[in-house]
């Protein structure tokens, strides 16, 4: 028998879906691992897809998504994220994911690379070795507030660079990245002539009043790609509907990625988005502000522990230090999580040089959150 391809053989699975498997044969253990809204997608956005499904949206749709939806994720993204954007630039894809899968796919041939910070997301590096672009880390220091520098990424480029990635606010640090650090890379990839894939999936959910700054809004949009998600602001991971905002001359390409493999978003979940999009927003203000609540809850259990971590601004996660337990992040993970029956994800699974850090996530009701934290902190000081 021939074999699977050595690409998907080679691949890592993400230590966070390795945890979530481990964490689920295991009864009662408080799941801290995922980052996946606990609240159900808002009564309004599930009417509205039963609603397309009963009137007959259930047909093949164009590859880049219905009229109606381009033209309020393109209202959206000039009314909320102050991005100058036409409806022809919006392509809906399933999930973000989808779209930054696409976007690398259109944009990279084999060999070329893509800069993407440690930590960051797994599913990045994962999407690039699919498509056997390398992936290049640079860092990401608690000493920079964790705001990622051009010149930590500079040295780093090479002639087959073709991509910076950028993630803010941060999975899994939950850093924002201001306006002066933005600014620098924006520069750094018009020198060096890089394409940009902003990632801005948690746009909505800041702490503290911090405001999101959307790189396109500072110039070279040109060279960016934005990427957002409906599965976070509006509870919606399972919908699958994201969208990417291009540049006009960028767009057919992506288009053109989503017709051998996806060809579209579910109809009936375009309806719910468009639903989601346009209709009320306080489900979205609830959600952010159980999140900023949470999160003071864990921080204020950290603080009376003595325990280092950095304070998150958005997203909806904490990043946990527990170099002080002498372990790497994925044995104390693991021991956590079968002593203590608490999942968490390690931070070797965001990075090679993240394994002295732990994500917990925000997206759990506080009780959990807050016994899963002070199981955690028990651990650290046995340990340390
Ligand atoms: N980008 C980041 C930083 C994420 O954390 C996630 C999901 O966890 C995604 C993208 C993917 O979102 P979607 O559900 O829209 O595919």
């Amino acid at each position: 028998m021939k074999q699977p391809s050595d690409v998907i053989v080679n691949m890592k699975r993400s230590g966070i879906r390795e945890i979530f498997d481990r964490a689920n044969q295991i009864p009662g253990a408080i799941h801290l691992e995922m980052g996946e809204p606990d609240f159900p997608t808002p009564e309004h956005i599930r009417e509205a897809a039963a609603r397309a499904a009963e009137e007959g949206h259930t047909k093949y749709t164009p590859n880049a998504g219905i009229d109606e939806l381009r033209e309020a994720v393109a209202q959206k993204l000039r009314a909320r994220n102050g991005i100058d954007v036409t409806a022809g630039q919006v392509v809906v894809t399933p999930g973000a994911i989808a779209a930054l899968y696409g976007t690398v796919m259109a944009l990279c041939n084999a060999g070329d690379e893509i800069l993407i910070s440690d930590p960051a997301w797994p599913n990045y590096s994962m999407l690039a070795g699919l498509q056997e672009v390398g992936v290049t880390r640079y860092p990401m220091r608690p000493e920079n507030g964790m705001q990622p520098k051009a010149e930590d990424i500079e040295p780093l480029i090479t002639d087959r660079t073709k991509i910076l990635l950028i993630n803010s606010p941060c999975n899994p640090t939950g850093t924002v990245i201001d306006r002066d650090h933005l600014t620098e890379l924006l520069q750094l990839a018009e020198e060096h002539d890089l394409w940009v894939i902003s990632d801005e999936v948690y746009d909505e959910m800041t702490f503290d009043s911090v405001p999101v700054v959307s790189p396109t809004t500072l110039g070279v949009a040109e060279r960016i790609i934005s990427v957002f998600s409906l599965s976070k602001t509006y509870a919606m991971t399972g919908w699958r509907v994201g969208y990417a905002a291009a540049p006009p001359e960028l767009t057919p390409f992506l288009i053109k990625t989503q017709e051998p493999v996806t060809a579209c978003v579910n109809a009936p979940a375009q309806k719910a988005a468009v639903a989601a999009l346009t209709g009320p927003q306080d489900c979205v203000e609830e959600m952010r502000a159980a999140y900023e609540s949470r999160r003071d809850g864990v921080i204020r259990i950290l603080e009376s522990a003595g325990v280092p971590y950095v304070r998150p601004s958005g997203a909806f996660y904490i990043w946990i230090d527990i170099s002080n337990s002498g372990k790497r992040a994925t044995d104390f993970a693991w021991e956590l999580l079968e002593e203590h029956h608490v999942a968490v994800t390690p931070g070797g699974a965001f990075g090679p040089a993240s394994d002295g850090y732990v994500r917990v996530s925000l997206a759990s009701a506080a009780e959990l959150l807050n016994e899963g934290t002070s199981r955690l902190v028990a651990a650290l000081s046995a340990a340390g």
